[in-house]
């Protein structure tokens, strides 16, 4: 076991005869017997009273006496280059996550005790039902932990744990009130897809662009997802390339959305578009009114301009 250093995430470097990259995880030290701990209650939920789920969602794991923090090893430019895991990996908005000591790494606890065994077909495994062990990029853009709570199956946990903590500790509340905080979190992530797609409405109209397509209908990614500004479809029309421009960008909320949402509830159909647009002209139309309401004096610019199919159309500005 290489000597620990003092600041748990500091890189060490020796040399090596490989030139590849690899990565490898060691193990802790201390191998004393666990005490209910995350990993193993991920195994065993549905025999967990609520004391312990309360207990395992509200307290913070310490690391014991001597706990040497496990590290992640990968080859670089000859170089084996150390990453660490950290109690600072578990602050701020990564407190969901724990360290067990029975499994050796990283799980995520509001998933670990509330998620489904399948998100839509897919089969959660990793953070949820398996320890995470690779330390090399835990944080930042891509990384294991910042990507594991942009899941939408994420929030869901996450508001259902809450809501058990509030109704434990309160005495109150049932499994509607659970219901319903789940319920919240799908009609905010809703809200934040539809955000989206009203500043891509808005980023046409302000420039002028048609929204529309010659072939705009069905799945907007290809089936490998578009993951290079190469694979955009130009021949749906600008809105449906913009907003395959920002998945291919890593908008992260817009590739899930896309890629989970049923096909009636994507959002970017023609009626679609058009109530969209209907919802963006009334608030416009209730801005300037109030704008004329509060202002003294206000001018009307009026002008013509022809139509496609050349009628004459008032202009007013
Ligand atoms: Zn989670």
């Amino acid at each position: 076991m290489a000597e620990q250093p003092e600041t748990p995430n500091d890189e060490l470097t020796t040399t090596a005869a490989s030139a590849t990259t690899r990565f490898t995880t060691t193990a802790p030290t201390i191998s004393r017997p666990s005490q209910l701990d995350i990993g193993t209650a991920a195994g065993v939920r549905h025999l967990l009273s609520d004391g312990d789920k309360l207990g395992l969602l509200t307290s913070e794991w310490v690391p014991p006496e001597n706990f040497h923090w496990p590290f992640s090893e990968r080859m670089d430019r000859d170089k084996v280059r150390r990453k660490y895991l950290g109690p600072q990996h578990f602050k701020g908005q990564h407190s969901c996550f724990s360290y067990s000591l029975s499994k050796d790494g990283v799980f995520c606890k509001p998933c670990a005790l509330f998620a489904p065994d399948n998100v839509r077909g897919v089969k959660l495994d990793r953070l949820v039902k398996s320890p995470l062990q690779q330390y090399s990029h835990l944080t930042g853009d891509g990384g294991y932990l910042t990507t594991h709570i942009k899941n939408s199956f994420h929030e869901d946990c996450l508001a259902k744990a809450r809501a058990f903590t509030e109704t434990q500790r309160t005495g109150e509340g049932d499994i509607t009130q659970r219901m319903n905080a789940a319920a919240a979190a799908e009609r905010e992530r809703n809200r934040r897809v539809l955000h989206r797609l009203i500043q891509a409405i808005e980023y046409h109209g302000r420039l002028g662009l048609a929204l529309r397509g010659h072939r705009d209908s069905g799945d907007l990614l290809q089936p490998s997802g578009a993951s290079l500004s190469a694979d955009l479809d130009y021949s749906g029309g600008n809105f449906r390339a913009l907003l395959q421009l920002m998945v291919s960008c890593n908008d992260a909320m817009l590739k899930e959305h896309f890629a989970t949402a049923g096909r009636s509830a994507t959002y970017i159909s023609a009626p679609s578009q058009n109530a969209l647009i209907e919802c963006v002209a009334v608030v416009l139309k209730r801005e300037i009114v109030a704008e004329i309401h509060s202002a003294r004096f206000f001018a009307i610019l009026a002008d013509e301009t022809t139509d496609f199919a050349r009628q004459e159309q008032p202009c007013v500005s």
